[in-house]
């Protein structure tokens, strides 16, 4: 029999198709969802920049205690790629030459210019700097020194704790490895998703398994603090047998960390189009809950040979020495100058997103506009929930540290999310901490729509 007791929560609500992989995102990034961002509230955006830091827009919660102004990160985005992957949804350039590139560079720079001089910066200098795409490492080694010259120079990175850089393994080769340690990079973010060439191939990587492992020697020659590897769980033609060597060969490598994403489809990526094209509601990749498997062989394996789960992505080989500084302080409420093509940010309690067409991005740079196209101030109780969702998927919370924070406890506040959650086995007893259970971390994001306010679970989250 099914039936729920009287009086007990109701179930998680599972959408139609929960078990097959449809169309749509998965992973949440952010709170509010970036559709209810708009281009009327660019005003609020500017309005953030004039004042000091640490000052909110509205009264409620303060995010950091009075006279401590959240940490200040800087993101640069360079939206240029050998190759589209197919599961890619990012904004990405294939067919830029070195004119064009360079024109791009010298616009982030023009952009940092204009935030620099903003009462917002309030003679802060950036903690944690993280260089995503796109394919930073596509760039050359002149194109990088001349890109982060120019951004030292209006901001110097002497207080930074991380440099965060990403890479796909085709692209690197010892000189430019060199070049990209010398510039200050203190986590290596290598791309490798997958070992099988057949995979790579399929899903439309750009390097084949031979330059991984000619990339990661170099690397660690060189000498990189901290090395991350990324994999996908659930790419096309995806097997058991594959994925498990997959394993083997990122526990061959042993890197400081691992991140594993579950393959998603959204709806700007090549497999839903061609899944448009032939009428189909269903990708061709394995089942949500085949993903999670794979996600649990995965972390098990790495906790056998000493590795930590430090999130529902990522493992760590040695948590004591290894952080990862964007993520932390951005889930606790940090700063986020963003920089760069349609990218997302967050200053002074507004997010903000920047054009997302290369054109539309340099154009107001040329007129010393910043490239503002859609903003959002969330109100406080907003802010409680997107800093509780994204601590939420490190797998447990302090709920102090939120009572604190933002004068409520979490355990009443979310109380009636959260008794769905255990009913569903997703939630451990815990005390102070509010903890997920292994089956919860792994299915974290689906789980976050609990916690959203009802007018924002609607839709699609772009
Ligand atoms: S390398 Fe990354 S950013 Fe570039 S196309 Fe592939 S998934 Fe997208």
């Amino acid at each position: 029999m099914n039936a729920a007791p009287p009086n007990s929560p109701p179930p998680v609500a599972k959408p139609p198709l929960e078990k097959a992989t449809t169309a749509g995102n998965y992973f949440v990034s952010n709170y509010p969802p970036y559709a209810f961002w708009k281009p009327e509230f660019v005003p609020e955006f500017l309005a953030a920049l004039d004042r000091p830091p640490g000052s909110l827009p509205a009264s409620g919660p303060q995010p950091v205690a009075a006279g401590s102004p959240p940490p200040l990160g800087l993101y640069v985005h360079i939206p240029f790629c050998r190759k589209r992957c197919h599961f890619c949804y990012f904004k990405v350039y294939t067919d830029k030459d070195s004119q064009a590139i360079r024109a791009y560079l010298d616009a982030l720079v023009r952009e940092l210019t204009l935030y620099v001089g903003k009462p917002f910066v309030g003679g802060r200098r950036p903690r944690f700097i993280y260089f995503g795409g796109g394919t930073p490492s596509y760039l050359s080694v002149d194109q990088l020194r001349h890109l982060a010259d120019g951004l030292q120079r209006l901001l110097p990175w002497d207080a930074v704790e991380e440099v965060t850089f990403e890479c796909e393994p085709g692209t690197l080769t010892e000189p430019k490895l060199e070049a990209i340690r010398a510039l200050g990079v203190t986590r290596l973010s290598l791309g490798i998703e997958h070992f099988d060439d057949h995979i790579l191939e399929i899903n439309g990587r750009a390097h084949r398994s031979r330059e991984i492992t000619r990339a990661y020697a170099y690397a660690r020659q060189v000498g990189f603090p901290q090395i991350n590897i990324d994999l996908i769980a659930g790419m096309v033609e995806e097997t058991e047998e594959k994925w498990r060597l997959a394993v083997a060969r990122t526990l061959e490598l042993a890197p400081d960390s691992v991140t594993i994403y579950q393959m998603e489809i959204p709806y700007n990526t090549t497999i839903y189009r061609q899944m448009k094209a032939e009428g189909r509601l269903v990708a061709p990749v394995a089942d949500w809950d085949t993903k999670r498997r794979w996600v649990d062989y995965a972390f098990t394996e790495f906790e056998k040979a000493g590795y930590t789960v430090a999130s529902a992505y990522t493992v760590v080989k040695d948590p004591a020495r290894t952080r990862f500084v964007y993520r932390d302080y951005l889930w606790a409420g940090a700063d986020l100058v963003s920089l760069g093509v349609a990218s997302f940010g967050h200053i002074g309690g507004t997010h903000y997103q920047n054009h997302h067409d290369f054109d539309t991005y340099l154009a107001p740079l040329r007129e010393g506009r910043l490239p503002v196209y859609r903003a959002l101030t969330p109100t406080p109780e907003e802010r409680y929930i997107r800093e509780f969702i994204l601590q939420l998927k490190l797998g447990r919370v302090s709920a102090e540290y939120f009572a604190r924070k933002f004068g409520e406890d979490p355990r009443t506040k979310f109380a009636a999310p959260l008794a769905r959650l255990k009913a569903g086995g997703f939630l451990e007893n815990g005390g102070d901490r509010i903890a997920l259970t292994r089956a919860g971390l792994l299915q974290v994001d689906r789980l976050l729509h609990e916690f959203f306010k009802p007018e924002h679970n609607t839709g699609r989250y772009a």
